[in-house]
């Protein structure tokens, strides 16, 4: 079975979701940059100070912040792990294979959730998080198609890409992945 894994996929797609899911079910340590950046912003430390006014306008926090919470939690103890809203772009891309190298943990697979744009917003308001109104998303949306989407190609070049029909059931979505990490 697959241990080291990354979602990708749009705003709302339910990479959240389904990563806590199979972290429990596997446990395996689930990273999400997001869950990790709004913990930082509730307990009002130095680092949730900084990034507060980013994450609530919905634009991305810097490459080298999300690097430094991501290389500090994959440092964990861990049966494995499930990055969930990391990388974001290109650049984070690069970086996270080089520290994944050093490692000695390549990527086994990427899933990407595909889900129709009117579904994402759809949900997006109906889970009211504070950084999900209306501005918010289009900003958000705009960010993952300039610069998220083209890691889609990027991981299909290198052959670890798996495609999930993001738009059913949890469970149905849950078993799908299941089956393509066994
Ligand atoms: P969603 O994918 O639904 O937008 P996330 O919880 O993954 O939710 O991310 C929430 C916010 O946290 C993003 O809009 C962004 O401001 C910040 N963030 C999360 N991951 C990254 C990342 N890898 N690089 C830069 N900013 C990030």
């Amino acid at each position: 079975m697959k241990k080291h894994l990354l979602f990708l996929g749009a705003p709302g797609a339910g990479k959240g979701t389904q990563a806590a899911l199979l972290s429990e079910i596997n446990s395996y340590l689930h990273l999400s940059t997001g869950e990790l950046l709004r913990k930082e912003i509730e307990m009002n430390t130095d680092l949730g100070k900084q990034v507060k006014s980013i994450i609530n306008k919905g634009e991305l926090v810097s490459d080298k912040l999300v690097l430094e919470i991501v290389q500090k939690n994959l440092d964990k103890d861990n049966k494995g792990w499930i990055l969930d809203g990391y990388p974001r772009n290109l650049s984070q891309a690069n970086s996270l294979s080089e520290v994944l190298i050093k490692k000695n943990q390549p990527l086994e697979i990427v899933f990407y959730l595909d889900i129709p744009e009117e579904v994402l917003i759809k949900r997006l308001l109906i889970r009211g998080r504070k950084d999900d109104n209306e501005d918010t998303i289009k900003t958000r949306l705009k960010i993952y198609k300039r610069n998220t989407e083209p890691l889609i190609e990027y991981y299909k070049n290198l052959s670890l890409l798996e495609y999930v029909n993001a738009d059913g059931d949890l469970k149905t979505i849950s078993e799908d992945i299941r089956q393509k990490m066994a």
